[in-house]
């Protein structure tokens, strides 16, 4: 699509290629969601011609969409397959959750600040996907009433992982969680291994913006 002289196409290939397939992103499936999925529709009309560069970009309420290598990576790390139930914790635009419709069967992606929910849900409903669907709420408590899930990606960074969202893995299943502080944040993969029991390998320094714990308006 051209838009105010910018040709999207051209530089959504540029991103896949030099940012995802570029780099370490090998699941055809992921590459292929974010072939599929225009980032453009996501950002606000600001920002429009820089959808396809790999950073965050600013969002309302101060809040970002997430830099297209790292939505790449979680989702990746994640091993979503087209029978996965998938919640995301931090819905933001809405983009994230478009990607990971792309490859699963059921997407959930709660978001604390109602504003960012409705946004999402209108977006994700303009472009036709029907198996997302957009909560407004606290998304540390998880989604019991949609639980278990085979995986969770959180997409807000915590000092500690919920253990309401380790209660809703399947055995098997993983959560992808940014873990640290303001100042440092590594990307956390846990999978469930029994009731109790999870493996926690580290996939490299992030940066997101805080989980909080309460809902906004
Ligand atoms: N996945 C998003 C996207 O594709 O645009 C990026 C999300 S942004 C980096 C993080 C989001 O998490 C923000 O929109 C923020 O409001 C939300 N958030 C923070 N704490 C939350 C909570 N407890 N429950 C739900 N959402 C939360």
């Amino acid at each position: 699509m051209a838009h105010s002289g910018i040709d999207t196409a051209a530089e959504k290939r540029r991103m896949l290629t030099r940012h995802l397939a570029g780099r370490d992103i090998r699941d055809s499936r992921v590459l292929q969601a974010m072939q599929t999925v225009p980032r453009e529709a996501f950002v606000g009309a600001l920002y429009f011609a820089d959808a396809y560069i790999d950073a965050p970009l600013p969002i309302d309420e101060g809040q970002t969409i997430s830099q297209p290598y790292i939505v790449a990576k979680m989702v990746e790390l994640a091993e979503i397959d087209h029978h996965a139930r998938v919640l995301e914790v931090g819905a933001g635009s809405g983009y994230g959750a478009a990607i990971l419709g792309q490859i699963a069967a059921q997407v959930f992606s709660i978001e604390r600040i109602a504003h960012l929910a409705t946004n999402a849900r209108q977006v994700i409903q303009k472009l036709g996907y029907t198996n997302i669907t957009i909560v407004h709420g606290d998304g540390t408590q998880g989604l019991m009433e949609h639980a278990p899930f085979d995986a969770i990606i959180v997409t807000a960074a915590t000092s500690f992982v919920p253990d309401a969202l380790k209660e809703q893995l399947v055995f098997g299943g993983s959560i992808i969680v940014p873990v640290g502080d303001d100042d440092f944040q590594q990307l956390i993969k846990l999978t469930r291994m029994d009731v109790d029991s999870f493996e926690r390998t580290t996939h490299g320094a992030v940066r997101f913006v805080p989980l909080l714990r309460e809902c906004e308006g």
